[in-house]
């Protein structure tokens, strides 16, 4: 078997271990003669699993009994609209802080259910390099939420530290590095997080949501968008996607079985050391575009002398058993994305590679 050296930016890698869980488990799980997808969403031995993973999410990240861990569906795109469909009222207005494509999707979004205002933009020509300070923030205080981006998965940035959003609830999108490191969940309001990057496959979105914000959901919303409808029915309501949720238990497992979240993130800034430390050794012929205190440790962009170059160092690494490294197709450019399946071992091998791309083509 020969695993390559996956660098996607997401669907991407995920770890050994709970893949191979799930091989074992596949065709007979736990000797009752089918596999997880063939329960019932309503039986015991599914529900032990769903449970599980609920559990294991609530302990890895610190979760209080104050919040809502909800499975849905739609990915981090449904929850643009979720959002504002259920916290945001006809006589309020949301603030959004832009920092990517992803945030400028989720503004447009919400001005479609309410009103919803920039609170600040680090965009220059269209283009994002940094993430902005706490003084550039120009915040509502009677906002419903301050909608905030953890990590930019194209652009390649990252809030080293979040900012205050005072009394108002702070929802924020951590689909890209979500589980990554530690933080302090009671800051926010909500927490969504498509799970194709840090948590398990795709199809699956997981929401953290204080009890009081649900509570408070709009109603005259359809029944199915409704967090309350999902809290109240344990993520029960609809049949939720079984097979990612059991996935996303064995990656939760594993995450444990690591050492948690400080394990990680130990393990995630080594990684990130050795790559920008070697993109700025190799600065004559490496370039990353984001300013440094903004740098992502999930997803490290950088560009090359020339578009040639770029296209000549992702079908040289492709053959090397190096995979997932061409730029977003909006932006161009080479994107590593360093999510936590991807192993220290992983980034020097990409390191060693970029040293000889370097010599040889420099
Ligand atoms: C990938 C990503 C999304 C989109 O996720 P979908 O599950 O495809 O809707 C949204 N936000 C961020 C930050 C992402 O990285």
């Amino acid at each position: 078997m020969t695993r390559v050296h996956n660098f996607n930016a997401g669907p991407a890698a995920l770890p050994l271990p709970a893949l191979e869980r799930a091989r074992d488990e596949l065709v007979d799980f736990q000797g009752t003669g089918m596999s997880i997808m063939e329960h019932s969403h309503r039986g015991k031995t599914y529900e032990a699993v769903h449970h599980e993973a609920g559990a294991l999410l609530r302990t890895l990240l610190g979760i209080s009994d104050d919040y809502a861990v909800l499975f849905l569906q739609g990915g981090a795109s449904q929850q643009f609209a979720m959002v504002p469909m259920n916290l945001l009222r006809p006589d309020q207005s949301a603030d959004y802080v832009l920092t990517g494509v992803w945030s400028e999707k989720a503004l447009s979004e919400a001005k479609l259910v309410g009103k919803a205002r920039t609170a600040a933009t680090t965009a220059v020509d269209g283009r994002y390099t940094r993430v902005p300070k706490q003084s550039e923030l120009e915040l509502d205080p009677a906002a419903a939420y301050v909608h905030l981006t953890s990590n930019n998965t194209i652009f390649g940035t990252q809030w080293p530290a979040f900012p205050s959003t005072g009394e108002v609830p702070a929802v924020c999108d951590m689909s890209s590095d979500i589980l990554s490191r530690r933080f302090d969940v009671s800051r926010f309001g909500l927490i969504y997080a498509g799970a194709q990057k840090n948590l398990g496959p795709s199809g699956l979105v997981v929401v953290i949501v204080r009890k009081d914000l649900v509570a408070a959901g709009r109603k005259d919303i359809p029944k199915i968008f409704r967090y309350a409808t999902h809290a109240e029915n344990d993520s029960l309501y609809n049949t939720p996607p079984t097979f990612a949720i059991y996935l996303l238990r064995n990656v939760l497992l594993w995450t444990e079985s690591l050492g948690g979240l400080a394990a990680i993130e130990e393990q995630n800034r080594k990684k990130g050391e050795l790559l920008y430390g070697a993109i700025d050794r190799l600065a004559s012929f490496y370039r990353c575009p984001v300013e440094r205190e903004s740098r992502s440790l999930m997803n490290v962009v950088y560009r090359l002398p020339s578009e040639e170059l770029e296209a000549k160092f992702v079908s040289e690494a492709t053959k090397a058993g190096l995979v997932g490294l061409k730029g977003h197709r909006s932006v161009g450019g080479i994107r590593a994305s360093l999510y936590n399946a991807v192993s220290l071992e992983d980034v020097s091998a990409l390191v060693s590679f970029m040293e000889s791309f370097a010599a040889k083509n420099g």
